[in-house]
């Protein structure tokens, strides 16, 4: 499995680009930065993006990211997401006033994009890779993403404050080769965290305590203004299994 991080931060700003994961160069998870992190030729190739949640910085490159590819494929754009999450963005974005409805566009019998509801729990299967979408605690409904490929299995949990079923995924995924775990802000932040549901690298040490085997955890989504606290906090925790999901760079399970 090919997984390239194409925005690894939960903001924008000069060099960090929003939460978008591409599988094997045809599946994005989330839609934080499609069109500013891939060329046209790059974006025509995703034909599937799995939202997690209706937030903004996980879908706000998708009204660009459509026109960009509009026309270029005899398919439509299949968006899996919850029917909160697809409740969300009919209404919110793709509601004519704020970018036109792709669902109806050129007509509604040859959508340019198709909504495919999931359920929690329910693996749905790309391309030969498995998504399972497993709940997490967020400010809306929120799911991160069990994913499977030739044996190989990473733990995905987009934006999440502390959490159970997460963790209990974990433990009982034998062949499970790297957790990545939402670290948003850092410790001065710890009120915002908890009131937006996320967490800071004094309540990842907490969560990491639920986690009963030893694998890589790689820690995304952190706000732009506080990532050199929060590596400077990480550090302290002195935990070698941790490191940093890095943007830009394409990884291999
Ligand atoms: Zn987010
Ligand atoms: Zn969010």
């Amino acid at each position: 499995m090919r997984l390239q991080v194409l925005g690894g931060y939960g903001g924008e700003s000069s060099g960090c680009r929003m939460t978008c994961l591409l599988i094997n160069g045809s599946v994005a998870l989330d839609a934080g930065s499609l069109s500013q992190a891939l060329t046209i030729e790059q974006q025509v190739d995703v034909h599937s993006i799995l939202l997690t949640h209706s937030h903004m910085d996980h879908t706000n490159s998708l009204p660009f990211f459509i026109e960009n590819v509009y026309g270029k494929s005899d398919r439509p754009i299949d968006i899996h997401a919850s029917e909160a999450t697809v409740y969300a963005i009919r209404k919110y974005l793709f509601n004519n006033a704020t970018w036109p409805d792709f669902t109806r566009l050129p007509n509604h019998l040859l959508p340019a994009v198709r909504f495919v509801e999931f359920q929690s729990e329910t693996p749905l299967s790309i391309d030969g890779v498995t998504f399972t979408p497993i709940p997490v605690d967020h400010l809306v409904p929120t799911h991160g993403f069990l994913i499977e490929q030739d044996g190989a299995a990473i733990l995905w949990s987009s934006d999440t404050g502390p959490t159970q079923r997460f963790w209990e995924v974990a433990n009982r995924t034998p062949n499970l080769k790297a957790v990545c775990i939402d670290t948003s802000f850092d410790n001065s932040l710890q009120q915002i965290a908890d009131v937006s549901f996320h967490l800071t690298p004094q309540t990842l040490e907490a969560e990491l305590r639920k986690l009963k085997r030893k694998v890589p955890v790689l820690l995304h989504h952190l706000k732009p203004p506080c990532i050199e606290k929060i590596h400077e906090e990480v550090r302290r925790l002195g935990n070698p299994d941790i490191g940093f999901l890095e943007q830009g760079r394409e990884y291999r399970f």
